[in-house]
């Protein structure tokens, strides 16, 4: 069986991909965040009909979904979707000039636009492992945009060989491309009934064989304090003043449970916005841990401090509430392993070692996950994401499209 994947098509489809600025926008409240996005999406429903992909469509929400019919007779093969994401990071300009460093000698990559921007073999990880591959960077004024187009090229390339290899036997396989995974609004317009799937696996990971099946559980907090207003000159024994609760409020919470005070399984409480005057303000904040009752101790915490400061002044208003952001897949996936099992083995077919770590943030798959649709995230190459040094592997990004052709395949073998 033909599992490798044609490096020059994968290669022009993720030059094309990056040229295209689909930054997303957390201010916007439309879906998708920026019309960028628009233009990348109806370029891969064009290219998937082009490829031969059948029920090809763009919905009205912006998703680009699309089948690759079965070509088993067994009709029970759990039908497997794959996911990437259209969006980039919102912290940095996209819209990328590629550049592709063929057979990489070694010595440092200085990026055009800004010679600041260097990747050396000594102080980018991993670089060092790529002597000799093709390897693609930005020109220092943006981000590559690796993060996720080397996922959408990835898919892509993966569907038009199977559509170029029907003697490959697989069962059927949808395709999701979605917008607005960086404000994490990637998969809340999607109908799981219309995308019709068993199993998922979003191409969103990093390091060279990983599969991600943990992720934070997430719950997001607001306070909102109400304080005294008065004319300041005639405030003495009557002013209460919000701004200051505000910061004896931000002082109190626990320093050492920081994101930058903490690693590995450990969780923390995070403020991450504060808005008002004197009269009234609101505190917003994060709350991450692995586990439940981690998670429901740091909301304990928070609640704690607020208690303490309603004792301390008690003509002021405190409201405190809570909601629940995502939770981590494991929970569902440790009672059926095999979405996991069969990428582990994919990788392996396709001579990669697999690796597992609990990731410090969330995917689209720990929503999918929740909503009944288990999602791994498999790895796609992509490399220092978020930043002008991102880059990526071409090698890595045809491993990760044949790791698809494998698992497509082992799910058809190993289905009764
Ligand atoms: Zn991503």
């Amino acid at each position: 069986m033909n599992h490798s994947i044609d490096a020059d098509d994968l290669l022009e489809r993720f030059c094309r991909y990056v040229r295209l600025d689909t930054r997303s926008d957390p201010h916007s409240a439309t879906c998708p965040s920026t019309p960028g996005q628009w233009d990348l999406l109806r370029l891969l429903e064009s290219e998937l009909k082009d490829i031969g992909a059948a029920e090809a469509r763009l919905t009205s929400d912006g998703y680009v979904l699309a089948t690759i019919p079965s070509t088993s007779n067994n009709n029970g093969i759990p039908r497997l979707a794959w996911f990437a994401h259209v969006d980039t990071a919102t912290e940095l300009p996209g819209g990328a000039k590629p550049i592709v460093h063929r057979k990489y000698d070694g010595k440092p990559i200085v990026l055009p636009d800004d010679i600041t921007q260097q990747l050396t073999i000594e102080t980018t990880p991993h670089l060092r492992e790529k002597i000799g591959q093709d390897i693609i960077t930005a020109s220092g004024a943006t981000l590559l945009g690796a993060d996720d187009k080397s996922g959408v090229a990835v898919v892509m390339s993966a569907i038009r060989h199977l559509k170029n290899h029907p003697e490959i036997p697989h069962g059927i396989i949808r395709i999701c491309f979605n917008p607005d995974e960086e404000i994490a609004r990637g998969m809340t317009k999607l109908n799981l009934d219309e995308l019709g799937a068993d199993i998922g696996y979003t191409l969103d990971g990093e390091d060279l064989g990983a599969i991600d099946f943990e992720t934070f559980s997430a719950d997001a907090a607001v306070l909102e304090i109400r304080g005294v207003s008065i004319h300041p000159g005639l405030a003495k024994g009557v002013m209460v003043n919000a701004l200051r609760l505000a910061g004896g409020f931000l002082s109190a919470l626990p320093a050492e449970v920081s994101p930058e005070r903490t690693s590995g399984r450990d969780g923390f409480i995070h403020p991450v916005e504060l808005e008002g005057n004197a009269d009234h303000c609101t505190v917003r904040l994060i709350l991450r841990d692995f586990e439940l009752n981690g998670l429901a101790a740091k909301r304990t915490a928070v609640e704690r401090v607020v208690a303490g400061l309603r004792i301390v002044e008690p003509r002021a208003g405190f409201t405190l509430t809570f909601s629940e952001q995502y939770r981590n897949m494991r929970y569902w996936l440790e009672n059926d392993m095999r979405p996991v099992e069969m990428a582990r083995e994919a990788m392996r077919r396709a001579g990669l070692t697999p690796s597992s770590t609990a990731i410090r943030g969330g995917t689209d798959g720990s929503n999918l996950t929740a909503r009944g649709l288990p999602c791994p995230n498999l790895f796609c190459g992509m490399r220092e994401v978020h930043s002008r040094r991102e880059w990526v592997s071409l090698q890595d990004m045809k491993k990760s499209a044949e790791t698809l052709l494998h698992l497509a395949e082992l799910w058809q073998e190993k289905t009764p």
